[in-house]
């Protein structure tokens, strides 16, 4: 029997990276088994519900790399997936939950009951076996022991959540419901409706919950808990895919940075742990960090030309090679995407502009004698290559008796308005000879 896995988000205009990280063991799972991932989008709540929230969900999955296998055609030729197979929709399944209520009712597992109906819920406590949680047996509350019946349909002629949740497994041929553990709880009623309809239920991996650090649920309102954070800070996917495959999941060799194929290869249910994850954001940072260095040159730009569009920078104006050493030397110094605009900006802008503080603390009198001697020496060289600039710069140091700091400080704050950024030798080198000493220049003539 081949292995089939759904993903099932509600479109609330936001995806959390708990379901994030669902939506990915769910493709992971159905990867490495060969099988087949659906995904299904359970809009019945069509008060909430717009083709805004669900972008955000198919652009988030597009993001991380989680295609699915089977849906209808998309139908709307002006949608951004035009073309796409799926998703599902609930909301255009109304008349196969219609069917599935009209046949509970006939077989009188389900009543009418003040313009609703409700389900005949069996009176025995229900086992639900799960391959991460165990086994689970919950006794029934006393409410539930005396009425444990519950509804499938409103009085509006809404059907719940449990149910389209059960129709739509079993027509779907599901055969492993892997999702977040809050669910774990809604599962008894689940199996119940399964039998009714007379199928057996599917396997079921119910997955602990993400925390914050401190230990508490993470909620929508938590550092990092959205994965659209990740896309607009500028982190890379493989990293974030990573980071989110850890958490919960482990390869059993304490190895952390794993490409998505090898975690396909070793990637298992049954090695998922039971215990909640915690988010750390320091960790995932790093791990973002570790991605950009490893990163080829040439995704590695590609990726750089795009934040710095999106900061606002225009590249286009400059000559391809010297875009390219420019960026060169931010390489390996990175934690995200996002902090390029600041880290490089200064390669393309026609004048740099610096902060009062700054330039009152690197221009002083002394500062500035420095910058002088320095451009003086500079001015000499034959060739204006990383390696002159840094015999050169450390020989005016030595004659000085100052630190190479002092004549370091200065330079990197008249050449770029910055404190920190890539190495000093080499950012001169990109620069150029001219627009090295016009910035000096400026720099000699600052005066608050
Ligand atoms: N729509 C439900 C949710 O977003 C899905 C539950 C399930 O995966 O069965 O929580």
């Amino acid at each position: 029997m081949s292995i089939r896995v759904r993903f099932a988000p509600s479109p609330t205009g936001f995806l959390h990276i708990g379901g994030a990280r669902t939506a990915l063991f769910n493709w992971l799972y159905a990867r490495h088994v060969g099988g087949h991932l659906i995904l299904r989008i359970e809009d019945t709540d069509t008060a909430r519900n717009t083709q805004a929230a669900v972008d955000v969900i198919l652009h988030g999955l597009r993001w991380l790399g989680v295609n699915w296998d089977e849906g209808p055609l998309t139908s709307d030729a002006t949608g951004p997936y035009k073309g796409d197979r799926g998703p599902y929709y609930q909301s255009q399944r109304q008349e196969n939950y219609r069917l599935r209520v009209e046949a509970l009712l006939a077989r009188d597992m389900a009543y009418e009951h003040e313009g609703a109906v409700r389900f005949r819920m069996p009176r025995e406590p229900i086992v639900v076996p799960d391959l991460i949680v165990g086994e689970v047996r919950r006794e029934l509350t006393d409410r539930e022991a005396r009425d444990p019946d519950f509804v499938i349909v409103r009085s509006d002629g809404q059907p719940v959540f449990h149910l389209v949740n059960v129709i739509d497994d079993l027509e779907m041929g599901i055969t492993h419901v892997i999702r977040g553990e809050d669910h774990l709880s809604n599962t008894p009623k689940h199996i119940a409706l399964f039998r009714a309809f007379g199928v057996a239920p599917p396997v079921y991996a119910h997955i602990p919950l993400i925390l914050n650090p401190d230990g508490s649920k993470m909620s929508k309102r938590d550092q990092g808990a959205s994965l659209s954070t990740y896309l607009e800070e500028g982190y890379t996917p493989e990293a974030v895919v990573n980071y989110l495959c850890l958490l919960g999941w482990s390869p059993k060799d304490n190895r952390e940075i794993l490409p998505v194929r090898e975690i396909i290869d070793r990637f298992d249910l049954s090695q998922i742990l039971r215990h909640n994850a915690r988010f750390d954001m320091a960790k995932l940072q790093w791990m973002n960090a570790e991605y950009m260095r490893a990163m080829n040159p040439d995704r590695f730009y590609e990726l750089c030309v795009h934040a710095l569009a999106k900061a606002g920078i225009d590249t286009n104006r400059f000559p391809l090679s010297y875009v390219k050493a420019a960026l060169d030397t931010c390489h390996g110094k990175l934690k995200t995407f996002a902090e390029l605009g600041g880290y490089a900006g200064f390669y393309f802008t026609d004048e740099i502009s610096w902060d009062t503080e700054a330039a009152a603390k690197g221009f002083t009198a002394e500062g500035r004698d420095r910058l002088r001697r320095l451009r003086n020496a500079f001015g000499a060289l034959p060739e204006f290559t990383a390696l002159h600039l840094e015999a050169c710069l450390k020989n005016l140091a030595g004659q000085l008796g100052v630190k190479v700091g002092a004549l370091v400080h200065p330079a990197r704050l008249a050449c770029t308005g910055k404190t920190v950024g890539p190495s000093l030798y080499h950012l001169l080198e990109v620069l150029g000879r001219d627009k090295v000493f016009e910035r000096v220049d400026r720099a000699l003539a600052w005066n608050g």
